[in-house]
């Protein structure tokens, strides 16, 4: 073996060790996966929902729980779908699977208005037809490919246009208030899921079949994001771990702390609030495996 593939195996072990690390760590943390679960993974062809399916049934082959898998493509009709890439590589892998044929796209060309984006309809109808095989089989827990990037991208997505402090969660129940959805991602790095996409080789569909365009806000917030990585190491880490403190005595949501029953104690508190001295911070560790910032709290700083 020369040094140069010496150095990518040991690479390659490296970050498929994070990611199984992490993907444990979420669904140990969030109660994700329990004995006897059916889980559905959502397969749509792109690097994050097949790096979900590898990396969950290598963790299942050695978990202390039996739960089963099931990975599940809609086959929406778009034009150009290949549509023997995905079961050619799930019969590779020996993975119980279903395509789901919905000519979904039809109904969306016919539906939305020429020039209008197509993508909320195109979802509701994605979703619906997902929660249905969901529940027609037995499924317990639907899995999906979303990663800490998306995560942090819709939480300013919905800072900057929606007004909410509100992420994607790491686990939920749907809105047809039927299906736990999972996030097992939740902890993985985009990044490290696009290099073992690459490094495992995996059939990748393209996403852009439909001919919309990626929503322009999500655009938008995902180059911040990006340039950030670049200017600022250790940001995104310190953001997300942001999402994993909040401190609701510290935000304005009258429905999340009581401010109106605030009494003092008299009791001194060492990590008590100052109130009249401003806070300082100091510039978070670079892009590491174990960064440990110096504040995840979701204190506003200067952008
Ligand atoms: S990009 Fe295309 S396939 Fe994806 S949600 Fe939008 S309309 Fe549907």
């Amino acid at each position: 073996m020369s040094e140069l593939t010496r150095k990518a195996s040991y690479e390659f072990n490296k970050l498929q060790k994070r990611l199984r690390r992490e993907v444990g760590q979420a669904i140990a943390d969030f109660n994700m996966i329990e004995h006897g679960d059916k889980v559905m993974v959502c397969l749509s062809g792109g690097k994050d929902s097949y790096t979900l399916l590898d990396i969950l049934l290598a963790l299942r082959a050695s978990a202390p729980v039996h739960f089963d898998i099931v990975a599940v493509n809609l086959d929406q009709k778009q034009p150009g779908f290949p549509e023997h890439v995905l079961p050619t590589y799930l019969d590779s892998i020996d993975v119980p699977y279903e395509v789901i044929e919905e000519d979904t796209y039809s109904i969306v060309k016919r539906v939305v208005p020429e020039g209008k984006t197509t993508c909320a309809l195109c979802s509701r109808l994605r979703r619906g037809i997902l929660y249905g095989y969901a529940q027609r089989h037995g499924v317990t827990k639907i899995a999906l490919g979303h990663h800490r990037d998306d995560m942090l991208e819709t939480f300013f997505l919905n800072l900057f246009y929606g007004g909410k402090l509100k992420s994607m969660p790491p686990k939920l129940v749907s809105d047809d208030g039927k299906n736990i959805v999972i996030r097992p991602l939740a902890y993985s790095r985009e990044k490290d899921i696009a290099r073992y996409a690459e490094a495992k080789a995996f059939p990748i569909i393209p996403c852009n079949l439909c001919g919309s365009q990626e929503n322009l806000q999500r655009k938008v917030v995902k180059q911040m994001m990006q340039d950030w990585d670049k200017k600022f190491p250790g940001r995104i880490e310190t953001m997300f771990r942001a999402l994993q403190n909040v401190v609701p005595s510290h935000l304005v949501d009258r429905e999340l702390f009581d401010f109106a029953a605030l009494v003092a104690d008299g009791v001194a508190n060492e990590d008590g609030d100052r109130a009249f001295d401003k806070e300082s911070f100091r510039d978070p560790e670079p892009d590491q495996d174990d960064v440990i910032p110096s504040s995840g709290r979701l204190n506003i700083v200067q952008l």
